[in-house]
């Protein structure tokens, strides 16, 4: 129904079933049918998505963005021929950007684990409403895009400081805590889209959670037989 709808996992599901290349069409900017307009977050949407793709190593041409309204049918028409024209040209996915098929999977998978935490992290940008919509272009730079990967936080549960309340657990959007009363929880990385959560959320008194960046690794978890919390805190 609305553009604002397409959200980044879709694009990428798209490449990754196979689609040559992926065509949004949204109505044009000012005549957005709900409250929100929607169409100036698909239009970050696109324009984070480009950078991803050009992260990926695969060319960002293979997405367009077009403003066409459902009463616009020479327009949809001329629009999907020419960009029918562009995708054929480019030939099948990664044939044009050299890559053979493993490698092209591993790429988008690459994207497609990260997309919730690229969500989290570029959230405000994502809301953002540019006047001059030509300026998405130019919203999220390649080094940006780049950080996202190489500066990736992780969150780390000390299980000097946990005390089992299970606060951080109860409130994870990924269920990628595991715990229980009185047992130290610990953090399962490949589950976490690093929201951030269970670090504003476990008791101050306790301040078990913390952020680890700048490459610093994560310690490895406790043994099970050693994560029953050995002192009650009142
Ligand atoms: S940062 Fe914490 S709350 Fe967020 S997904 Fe990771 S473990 Fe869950
Ligand atoms: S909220 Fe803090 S103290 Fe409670 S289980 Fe989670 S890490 Fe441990």
């Amino acid at each position: 129904m609305c553009g604002g709808r397409v959200d980044l996992s879709f694009v990428f599901r798209a490449f990754e079933k196979g689609a040559d290349g992926v065509l949004i069409c949204c109505c044009w900017p000012g005549e957005c049918h709900y409250v929100p307009e929607g169409n100036y977050n698909a239009a970050s949407m696109a324009s984070l998505a480009k950078r991803l793709l050009e992260y990926a190593g695969i060319n960002p041409d293979r997405l367009k963005l077009q403003w066409v309204t459902a009463s616009e049918g020479i327009r949809f028409a001329d629009t999907v021929t020419s960009f029918t024209k562009t995708v054929r040209d480019l030939g099948p996915l990664g044939s044009s950007e050299d890559l053979s098929e493993n490698d092209l999977e591993a790429r988008i998978q690459g994207v497609i684990k990260n997309i919730p935490y690229i969500k989290i992290a570029k959230r405000d940008k994502l809301l953002k409403h540019l006047e001059n919509t030509d300026e998405y272009a130019a919203l999220y730079t390649r080094e940006e895009v780049e950080k996202l990967f190489t500066e990736k936080p992780s969150y780390y549960i000390d299980p000097e400081k946990c005390q089992g309340c299970g606060t951080c657990r109860r409130n994870c959007p990924v269920d990628a805590i595991d715990g229980d009363k009185k047992v130290i929880h610990i953090i399962d990385q490949e589950k976490c889209i690093r929201c951030g959560t269970c670090l504003e959320v476990c008791p101050p008194r306790f301040s078990a959670v913390t952020k680890l960046e700048g490459g610093v690794p994560v310690p490895p978890p406790v043994p099970d037989d050693q994560r029953a919390v050995a002192k009650k805190e009142s």
